[in-house]
């Protein structure tokens, strides 16, 4: 099959890349490289990977041959590096994502993955979320760039679904974490595992009551593939993410725990709309994809913690 994947030298988008490319199929990444990383891709055979460094929203996307799937993966997504690009993050999600339904519309691909987020509940009031909440997300704060843009895709993927019979999933990505974050990605287990490995202070924004529940990214690919893959299921939105929820301050002792480290605790400001609780109601997945996740938090972190070792001798 020929796979295009937007954003997919990115965190998530890398390990879809390689999975497919291992499956023997032809990628095709678009990414301009703003939070992604050339090296996370770098293990892709080039006779299978055709590497466009390009803006989705300018892209020339005629370059392309027909395409089966697509997953458009491309946005920044950690808060840290979303508040940093909120208009390159509004730009992709929003012009990006019609660019894509038209190649769709006129032909150029089959089905289009785009991946959502637990964000679009904003500060939930319903917990754990299923798909059928409708959110609670401030337009006007510094997360809207990015929540309110993904809800954006949403509705304008649903709309060409509904208006062109185009063949559209949507996936609400919730926290994932593993290898291929960025040193500076600025989400919270890159963060404690950086901090903690280098026995600096692990910075707890608030009080650290608030609640997220960690999806290790091998499982989140295979719920991404499943997704893309599954037959009859167009215009459905699925949950993709781990329940097993943990509080920050939690998160930040069974970091501190496995790595042996010596650092303090360190408790800061939170930032605005920081969400209080989140936590996928993952029933629609198991039932409609036959998906779940495998691996439990201990082993995931174990191997994320390996990878920033390793990259923090690299820089050494
Ligand atoms: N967080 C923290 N310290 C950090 C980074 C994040 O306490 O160094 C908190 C953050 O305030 C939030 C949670 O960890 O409550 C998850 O943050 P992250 O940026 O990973 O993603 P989010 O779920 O907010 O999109």
């Amino acid at each position: 099959m020929n796979i295009l994947i937007t954003g997919g030298s990115g965190f998530i988008g890398s390990h879809l890349s390689k999975l497919y490319a291992q499956k023997g199929n032809n990628i095709f990444i678009i990414d301009n490289l703003l939070t992604g990383n050339r090296k996370n891709i770098q293990s892709i055979p080039s006779g299978s990977l055709i590497f466009f460094e390009q803006d989705l929203t300018t892209f020339n996307l005629t370059k392309l041959p027909h395409i089966d799937i697509c997953y458009h993966l491309a946005s920044p997504a950690s808060p840290v590096q979303y508040k940093k690009h909120p208009i390159e993050t509004m730009r992709v999600n929003s012009e990006g994502t019609y660019r894509i339904l038209e190649l769709c519309r006129n032909k150029g691909c089959d089905r289009m993955v785009l991946t959502s987020t637990s964000e679009i509940y904003g500060d939930p009031l319903e917990h754990p979320q299923k798909e059928s909440y409708w959110g609670n997300v401030n337009t006007l704060g510094d997360r809207a760039c990015y929540d309110e843009a993904k809800r954006y895709a949403e509705s304008i993927s649903m709309t060409y679904h509904r208006s062109f019979d185009i063949d559209v999933r949507i996936a609400r990505i919730f926290n994932t974490y593993g290898p291929n974050m960025e040193l500076n990605d600025g989400r919270v287990v890159s963060n404690f595992i950086i901090q903690a490995i280098q026995n600096n202070p692990i910075t707890i924004y608030g009080d650290g009551t608030q609640t997220r529940s960690f999806c290790y990214v091998e499982d989140m690919v295979s719920g991404l593939v499943a997704l893309g893959e599954t037959e009859d299921i167009q215009g459905d939105v699925i949950n993709l993410g781990n329940p097993d929820e943990k509080t920050v301050l939690e998160l930040a002792e069974i970091i501190k725990d496995m790595t042996d480290s010596t650092s303090e605790i360190s408790f800061e400001g939170i930032g605005e709309d920081d969400p209080k609780k989140r936590k996928p109601d993952i029933s629609k997945a198991q039932k409609v994809l036959k998906w779940e996740p495998k691996v439990p938090l201990d082993q995931g972190l174990q191997k994320t913690i390996n990878y920033f070792e390793s990259e923090l001798n690299k820089q050494n």
